[in-house]
């Protein structure tokens, strides 16, 4: 798995693999790289969006591809998980 030029990663990023793995919080998708634009591309995703309120804290954040980052937007409760749920009941 390579994520940026240099070989490093950012901590949270990082961090976020080591705890959901590199998949796609929405749809799964096997993600491979932290830039570029390429479908298999990560972001972080906050899951209340800061201009809701929500932190950069571990429990606000997953993993989305492009695609589902661009989908999402800045949609509250656009998924359902436990974990999500919890997130924007603490946050917003
Ligand atoms: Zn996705
Ligand atoms: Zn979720």
């Amino acid at each position: 798995m390579k994520f940026s030029k240099n070989g490093t990663i950012d901590r949270q990023y990082r961090r976020l693999v080591e705890r959901d793995g590199p998949y796609c919080h929405y749809c799964q998708r096997f993600m491979t790289a932290v830039s570029g634009k390429g479908k298999t591309a990560m972001s972080r995703e906050h899951i209340v969006p800061q201009s809701f309120g929500g932190t950069s804290k571990m429990d606000n954040m997953v993993l989305a591809c492009r695609k589902c980052n661009n989908r999402r937007g800045t949609q509250l409760n656009f998924c359902k998980c436990d974990f999500c749920t919890e997130a924007t009941n603490k946050y917003w």
